[in-house]
């Protein structure tokens, strides 16, 4: 057959002419003279078609562009590539749309006018507004939270919200933060992740949580609540000494509702729940422990001097243990000395040198 193009006796490919004119007389692919990128001057999310993505620049420009070229269906294996120089505001763009048709690869290039245009994201709209649908209100029972309870549950909470971004949840936002009334208050973006994270803080941390709601009006004709989520903490915290049901014991550890404890005077770790231990009264913390040298030890007993004052007393042990070192600390409640295990004991100090 011959060509009825070039007259040359080849395999005709479609409509009566050869591969190579058939190429030549038709292309694959029309491009936009311009393309429009919308990006959100707070967050950086780029938007394609009518949601909000966090994606790379180029890689939403290419999303775009196959979006809005008219690319022809005889061609396979589409490949698009971009070529421009600085990200700025309008971009000279060459865009080069490569396939297969039938088995021969062909590129087409076009040259775009790619506009960046700066807005607001549907997210940062909501969040600069003020927008929340709940609040975390973050209190201890019976006392103001201590300036390192704060630092550590505004980072813990501010992590969880970022965690829940990266998981691809953008709309998870705090529109705000603020110290009240020596507590802690956190105004999210949604119910249900405030209620995750003040159940992980409680985790923790251990207290009570209580929800209350409120109605804040109409939206899309229904009616919208916005959710309080109250974290009340135990009056107590870790290494702190209580005295409950004619008893002294240390705070060892606060999770959920158990709290462990260490008896004082049996050196028994015991366990309670949060509400059992209401009642008790705190003494205080590591304030109250001190270092005494020791003098010298019987099975039920040991000889120790204060070093501030050289004044000597006795004080009954625990158990039958002897002490290795020439200090030991002890702990007054009550008006009452008590002895503390040696710290290399702790399970914490084990690399301590003996
Ligand atoms: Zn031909
Ligand atoms: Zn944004």
């Amino acid at each position: 057959m011959f060509c009825v193009d070039c007259g040359k006796e080849l395999k005709i490919f479609r409509e009566g002419a050869c591969i190579d004119c058939y190429l030549k007389n038709h292309s694959f692919s029309k491009s936009p003279e311009i393309i429009d990128i919308f990006v959100c001057s707070h967050c950086g999310a780029y938007k394609y078609k009518n949601t909000w993505v966090t994606n790379l620049f180029d890689e939403t420009l290419k999303r775009v562009i196959k979006n809005s070229f008219y690319i022809s269906n005889d061609l396979r294996s589409v490949d698009i590539t971009t070529n421009y120089g600085e990200e700025k505001e309008r971009i000279e763009c060459k865009v080069t749309i490569s396939g297969l048709i039938d088995d021969v690869k062909i590129d087409e290039d076009h040259e775009i006018l790619v506009r960046v245009r700066k807005t607001v994201c549907d997210v940062c709209s909501k969040r600069y507004g003020g927008y929340h649908e709940a609040v975390i209100q973050i209190r201890a029972d019976k006392r103001k939270l201590s300036k390192d309870e704060i630092v550590v549950i505004q980072s813990a909470v501010e992590g969880l919200v970022e965690i829940m971004q990266d998981k691809g949840n953008r709309a998870r936002f705090i529109t705000d933060s603020t110290e009240e009334h020596g507590g802690l208050d956190f105004y999210l973006s949604d119910k249900g992740s405030a209620l995750t994270i003040t159940k992980k803080v409680q985790g923790k941390y251990g207290g009570s949580i209580k929800q209350s709601s409120k109605n804040i009006g109409m939206k899309d004709s229904r009616q919208v609540y916005r959710m309080t989520y109250l974290l009340r903490l135990p009056s107590f915290r870790k290494g702190d000494f209580i005295s409950y049901g004619g008893s002294f014991f240390r705070i060892s550890s606060i999770s959920g509702n158990k709290v462990h404890v260490f008896e004082i005077s049996s050196w028994m770790e015991k366990v309670f729940d949060v509400n059992a231990l209401e009642k008790a009264s705190i003494l205080g913390g590591e304030e109250l422990i001190r270092d005494m040298i020791l003098v010298s030890q019987t099975e039920d007993e040991v000889q120790i001097m204060d070093p501030k004052t050289y004044r000597t007393f006795d004080v009954r042990k625990p158990e039958n243990i002897t002490f290795e070192s020439k200090m030991v600390r002890i702990v007054g409640l009550d008006d009452e000395p008590y002895l503390l295990p040696e710290e290399n004991s702790d399970p914490e100090n084990n690399t301590k040198a003996k």
